[in-house]
């Protein structure tokens, strides 16, 4: 059977322009479709200008150090308007260059939705239906509202980029990446920032000793973080929010952000018409190479709920791209992630935490939390955090965990290092950089503690 194309892809996101443009870089006739905007969550509603934010909302710290430094100088107000504008500018800019890049790949573009309507066919939401060898899914997730909140005024991360104006205070409910990442943001810009969180820490399933450390900063820097505290009421009083926790926390925001999770964006794709069973969060199954049980149908980022990290997106895209039409059958090891989370401070980890490790065998801690050169001068009583959690038996730096400004870049290379299976002899041999903060990872001489159950 002859098909219009040999590759249709659906979202314009991170793992489906790059495996659009790998595709048809192997000479596969590539078409992609999006309903929005390319660039997906991670350049239009994500990680790009959530960093924007994080870095417009550390100047008045930044200030702050330089009048301690001997500067004269004082921040004065955040002009959102303006920082809206240029951010729009911005993203904008963006999508130009991920258009131009699939254009001069050759890659077809459709400005439009697409569903899914047979193992080769995709409908388009002008009518049209186009045929395709392959189909891949990349239509990403979104941000979920939890169903008694809806209608009630919340925001989600998406609508942050979008408003009118900066809130005087504001309510973030959840302790993901998310909320975290944005209590810090509000906090940094000045606005009064408050947040629940319905668990004993914020950022679960993250190493405890991190998560409490970040936490104590967070509050230490203003973020009126509230842990086990669950909404029981929300509604809309006077042009505000008032909210009601189980705590008795009982008052009134002028904005409140919902950071309580996200889903694969699957609804109405038509998969299950063609019997393919999604997750209940509504992901899709699939296997290593990212095929579906409907061998044409591929899924790689978001929509699959495997790890849901724009790194991780282009990775499965790429290995997707080699192994069906690059004759090199890949696939991404979702085994060891470096990953960073933007707080204030930045959280950078690779590898176990310590209670993974020390489920798995005997190890040695090396922890030290110490305050740095550079907030000390300033009078600050910040610290910083660095943990190595090492093999008693093979000696193998199992993970790294670092809390410090700059953390997500110190922990790229230490992922280097830990990929390679650095040992903790390796980190010892190695000449500190001196000084800086990251020259504890070299220089931790005795375990802190170990763990031999
Ligand atoms: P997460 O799943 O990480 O966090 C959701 C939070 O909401 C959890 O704290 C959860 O609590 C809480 N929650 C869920 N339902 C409710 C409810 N009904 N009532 C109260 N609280 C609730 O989702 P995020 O949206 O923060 O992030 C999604 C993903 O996006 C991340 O996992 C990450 O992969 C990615 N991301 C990555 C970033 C980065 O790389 N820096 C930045 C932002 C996002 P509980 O823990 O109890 O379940």
């Amino acid at each position: 059977m002859a098909f219009d194309y040999d590759l249709f892809v659906i979202g314009g996101g991170s793992g489906g322009v790059r495996a659009a443009r790998i595709s048809a870089g192997y000479g596969a006739r590539v078409a992609l479709a999006e309903e929005y905007r390319l660039g997906g969550t991670c350049v239009i509603r994500g990680c790009v200008p959530k960093k924007l934010m994080v870095f417009a909302s550390g100047f008045p710290q930044s200030v702050a150090d330089a009048a301690a430094y001997g500067w004269e100088a004082q921040i004065g107000a955040f002009d959102w308007p303006s920082f809206r504008s240029k951010l729009d500018a911005e993203l904008q800019r963006l999508e130009g260059i991920y258009r131009a890049n699939l254009d001069r790949s050759g890659v077809e573009i459709h400005d439009c939705r697409a569903t899914v309507a047979g193992p080769h066919e995709v409908r388009l939401n002008d009518g049209r239906e186009v045929t395709a060898k392959h189909i891949l899914i990349a239509t990403g997730g979104r941000p979920v509202v939890p169903e008694e909140w809806q209608g009630m005024g919340c925001m989600t991360s998406n609508d942050v980029f979008l408003m009118d104006e900066l809130p005087k205070s504001i309510l973030i409910v959840g302790g993901g990446y998310i909320a975290s990442e944005f209590a810090c943001i509000f906090n940094g810009l000045g606005v009064t920032t408050t947040q629940f969180y319905r668990g004993a820490q914020i950022l679960r399933g993250f190493d405890e000793e991190s998560r409490g450390h970040i936490a104590n900063e967070m509050m230490a820097s203003g973020v009126d973080l509230h842990l086990g505290t669950d909404v029981i009421a929300i509604e809309q009083r006077d042009g505000q929010t008032h909210v009601k926790a189980s705590t008795g926390h009982d008052r009134s925001y002028d904005a409140v952000l919902c950071a309580t999770g996200r889903r694969p964006n699957t609804d109405g794709l038509g998969l299950e018409a063609l019997g393919l069973e999604l997750k209940a969060n509504g992901a899709i199954p699939v296997d290593n190479y990212s095929q579906s049980k409907i061998p044409s149908i591929y899924a790689v980022g978001d929509v699959t709920d495997r790890a849901n990290l724009t790194p991780v997106a282009i990775r499965e895209g790429h290995a997707f791209a080699d192994t069906v039409f690059g004759g090199k059958p890949s696939y991404f090891d979702h085994g060891l992630i470096p990953t960073a989370i933007f707080t204030q401070p930045e959280y950078g980890t690779v590898g176990l935490t310590e209670e993974e490790a020390r489920a798995q065998g005997p190890v040695d801690i090396y922890a030290a939390a110490f305050r740095p050169m550079h907030s000390l001068f300033a009078g600050r009583d910040n610290r910083a955090m660095m943990k190595l959690i090492v093999c008693r038996e093979t000696d193998k730096v199992l993970g790294c965990h670092i809390v410090a400004d700059h953390a997500g870049e110190m922990i790229q290379l230490a992922g280097v290092a830990i990929g390679m299976g650095a040992t903790k002899a390796d980190f010892d041999r190695t000449l500190a950089v001196h000084p800086t903060m990251s020259e504890e990872l070299v220089t931790m001489r005795t375990a802190t503690r170990s763990h031999s159950d």
